[in-house]
């Protein structure tokens, strides 16, 4: 089992969306696939098609009650995809956290117990670096990041960086970047093209080839319940998306060496 985290403190760049295609075309290469809904926002859940009434058991219970990974999980419409949904009952879970021993391994625990039965685990962050993202840094083998092209990217992910370098010190020397990937990308926005340079320039090989386009029907699938993938596997968001999953495959073998 590989477990890839979903990260960028900033809201709205693409992480869900990201967790979702990914993960849809990751499960339709005939990879057991589990996504982790860690936002209280639940957009992950909702984005699969997964109702408030379907999500008895959640990200939630198994942060900060005993329920284990294999009780939690449920399929979803994509076959080889499972979710763990989240509730809003996680959005008091920070400060909860707080209070219990090894609060930052609770998610790290979880998935030892009983995460072999999936190939990856995809962990879907808030928008924070609180001590949900920070569970769920200190449970990966490696960072996904999503970037968005716009003037102040680069600045925010230097914070992200300075998070990742203490939970290397501290929790998790063996956490790596798998890659950032740059979204929501206009080719008609001049603006787009410098971000992309600059953060090339700046990052290196670490960077995605792939580059995911800005696309209405990226937007509108999560209102239908469904993967843009299934929504419309055709629309340059979806293809997008399954060159990112090769990328991502193609990077996997190094990490299970790691892991
Ligand atoms: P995050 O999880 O980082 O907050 P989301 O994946 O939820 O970001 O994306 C924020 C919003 O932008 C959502 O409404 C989503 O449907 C939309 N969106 C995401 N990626 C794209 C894209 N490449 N093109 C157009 N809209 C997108
Ligand atoms: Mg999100």
């Amino acid at each position: 089992m590989i477990c890839i985290t979903i990260a960028n403190q900033k809201g709205g760049v693409g992480k869900t969306t990201t967790a979702i295609n990914v993960g849809t075309a990751l499960a339709a290469t005939g990879l057991r696939v589990l996504l982790l809904d860690l936002d209280p926002q639940g957009n992950a859940s909702t984005g699969l098609g997964i109702g408030r009434n379907d999500r008895e058991r959640s990200t939630y219970d198994l942060l900060l009650g005993d329920t284990s990974l294999q009780e939690a999980a449920i399929p979803t419409q994509v076959p080889l995809l499972d979710i763990v949904p989240a509730t809003v009952d996680l959005s008091g879970a920070e400060i909860e956290l707080i209070e219990f021993d090894a609060r930052t391994h609770r998610l790290d625990r979880a998935l030892q117990r009983g995460g072999e039965r999936w190939d990856v685990i995809l962990v879907d962050c808030p928008p924070s670096l609180g001590l949900l993202t920070v569970n769920a840094m200190v449970a990966a083998h490696a960072l996904l990041v999503p970037l968005q092209c716009e003037f102040f990217a680069l600045e925010g992910l230097s914070q992200l960086l300075t998070t990742v370098e203490q939970i290397r010190g501290r929790f998790n020397p063996g956490l790596s970047i798998l890659g950032v990937v740059l979204t929501m990308y206009d080719r008609r926005n001049r603006l787009t093209d410098q971000v992309s340079d600059d953060v090339r320039s700046v990052l290196g090989k670490v960077v995605f080839d792939t580059v995911i386009p800005r696309n209405v029907r990226l937007s509108e699938a999560p209102s239908h319940g469904m993967p843009a993938l299934i929504y419309d596997h055709r629309c340059a968001g979806s293809e997008a998306y399954i060159a990112l999953a090769r990328e991502v495959i193609g990077r996997l073998p190094k990490l299970a060496e790691a892991a």
